[in-house]
């Protein structure tokens, strides 16, 4: 039964990354997958450069590249060219490499609550994703609960810029206030959300669910997604 409160929204939009799924446990087993596939197929790089050593050019091309936004995979890929290249191996490697990586950060272990609790909300509502990471829902296997994904490597501006819920409000065929976004990240999701005139729930897995002083405020703060889908049934 839809409730009182799901009476006023018309669409959704959704946080990806730890909203759906842990991601740090993904990208941890991603950047040892893309290590081992390195010492098979580039082992002078992955002899200069560990896990850690790796993880930490990425974060270097990141800083001398703000211009690329949210674009991960750009700054993975041009990482992996950089370490091949100062190793003395083939750059070309680095095409074979991110995509090793990329298919580990997509197998990702959903949260229990939100495969249910996902189907739930598709039935009553057109769902975007709303993302700043680089999660490929088709390869994931959920693409067919949502309408379209925005996410800020695609777009070009990510969260919290109110564009990015904007652009998801008109591939929805609805207006801000009309539309619920659902994240785990307080500033990306709720701030964002709010500054962009929509509604917002904020999850709030672990931790304390006080919301944080500030203009922006959450509809509701819920523990996992079951919380959510009994929060619009109220
Ligand atoms: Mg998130």
């Amino acid at each position: 039964m839809a409730g009182r409160r799901a009476a006023s929204i018309r669409a959704l939009t959704l946080d990806l990354d730890d909203t759906l799924w842990p991601i740090w446990p993904a990208i941890e087993r991603a950047e040892h997958e893309l290590h081992g596939w390195l010492a098979q197929h580039a082992s002078a790089t992955a002899q200069r450069f560990d896990v850690a050593a790796l993880r930490g050019l990425r974060e270097t091309i990141a800083a001398e590249n703000p211009h690329w936004g949210h674009d991960f995979t750009r700054m993975r890929h041009a990482s992996l060219v950089r370490a091949l290249t100062l190793s003395g191996d083939d750059p070309a490697h680095a095409d074979g490499a991110f995509a090793v990586f990329f298919a580990a950060r997509n197998r990702v272990e959903l949260y229990a609550d939100a495969l249910p609790a996902l189907q739930a909300l598709a039935a009553r509502w057109p769902i975007a994703a709303v993302t700043n990471g680089n999660a490929d829902l088709q390869g994931i296997g959920l693409a067919a609960h949502f309408t379209t994904t925005v996410s800020a490597r695609e777009f070009g501006i990510g969260k919290p810029d109110p564009r990015i819920f904007h652009e998801a409000c008109r591939r929805l065929e609805a207006q801000p206030h009309e539309v619920l976004h659902i994240g785990d990240d307080w500033a990306l999701d709720v701030v964002g959300a709010h500054g962009a005139g929509l509604h917002s729930a904020w999850v709030r897995r672990e931790g304390d669910p006080t919301m944080p002083a500030g203009a922006a405020q959450a509809s509701c703060v819920v523990r996992d997604l079951n919380e959510l889908v009994a929060w619009l049934d109220d």
